[in-house]
């Protein structure tokens, strides 16, 4: 989002092309650091079944030490900035890795689940790289899911399919995360193997005022049960979206009614 006009103005303009690609340069280099070095912690957020209300699993998400971006920026900077930068499969392994050995305190038969970008599953290195890291930790491996987020566009489906495929044979449930807020989590759902589905948060909101919005969270939840799939419904803020989300079928829920991202 830095990178528009509105990017331009932050990295001040009156300083001229130079100063605006040395702002850039220099927040892709901390970045990078960042990434290298693990200077980065994990949250966690619980998810509960929202008819008991009983915690059914956590999710991961990544946090930067202050100082490395301008305040205010959260991860929906630094993953785009990662994305402009080639940086994501490493972003996503550095973070697998943490959410793996973090795992490993979590009982049996609950998961933690961290997320990766549609983009790193095309490719064969991340999937090799990946599966070495549960590989390596078995007791860890059996504890996690991944939930894969679409920023940008998965051009080679038969690759992605095959790096979840790969995935599930060891046990790792997958999650479409943010289903609904862009067309292609569609398509995923018809090719990828998936476990559960994560309707996104802008109609937890939209529910409360408007039928169509209702419908639509109903035909997700109808989707998801036809290719055996659960359904998440994150950004739950209030009692009365929990409780709509709830009457359309929806089997669990996240979000700040239930407890913000935090030490697990
Ligand atoms: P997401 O995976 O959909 O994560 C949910 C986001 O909603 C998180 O924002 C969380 O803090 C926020 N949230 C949770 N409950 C509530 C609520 O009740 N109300 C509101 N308004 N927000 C709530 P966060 O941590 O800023 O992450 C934003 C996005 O950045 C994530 O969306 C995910 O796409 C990405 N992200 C975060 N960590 C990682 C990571 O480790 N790897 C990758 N690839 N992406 C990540
Ligand atoms: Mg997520
Ligand atoms: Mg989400
Ligand atoms: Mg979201």
């Amino acid at each position: 989002a830095r990178f528009g006009a509105d990017g331009l103005r932050d990295a001040g303009f009156a300083d001229g092309l130079g100063g605006v690609v040395a702002r850039v340069t220099a927040r892709a280099t901390a970045l990078r650091r960042t990434v290298a070095e693990r200077r980065f912690r994990l949250d966690f957020q619980p998810i509960v079944d929202l008819e008991t209300r009983q915690l059914h699993h956590h999710e991961a998400l990544m946090r930067l030490e202050p100082g490395v971006l301008e305040p205010g920026e959260g991860p929906q900077e630094f993953i785009a900035l990662a994305e402009t930068i080639g940086l994501t499969e490493d972003l996503d392994l550095a973070v697998a890795s943490m959410a793996i050995a973090a795992a490993n305190a979590v009982p049996e038969g609950r998961h933690l689940a961290f997320n990766i970008s549609g983009l790193s599953t095309q490719s064969r290195g991340f999937r090799t790289r990946l599966l070495a890291l549960l590989d390596r930790d078995p007791r860890g491996a059996r504890r996690v899911m991944v939930e894969l987020t679409e920023s940008a566009e998965i051009e080679d489906e038969d690759a992605a399919a095959a790096t979840l495929r790969a995935l599930r044979g060891r046990g790792v449930p997958v999650c479409i995360d943010d289903f609904g807020a862009g067309a292609a989590a569609f398509r995923y759902l018809k090719s990828f193997p998936t476990d559960y589905v994560k309707v996104d948060g802008t109609f937890v909101q939209a529910a409360l005022t408007s039928d169509r919005d209702r419908s639509f969270v109903a035909a997700m939840v109808d989707l998801s049960l036809a290719v055996g799939a659960k359904v998440v419904a994150e950004r739950i803020e209030t009692e009365e979206e929990a409780e709509i989300m709830r009457g359309l079928g929806v089997h669990y829920g996240q979000g700040w009614l239930f407890g913000k991202p935090g030490p697990l």
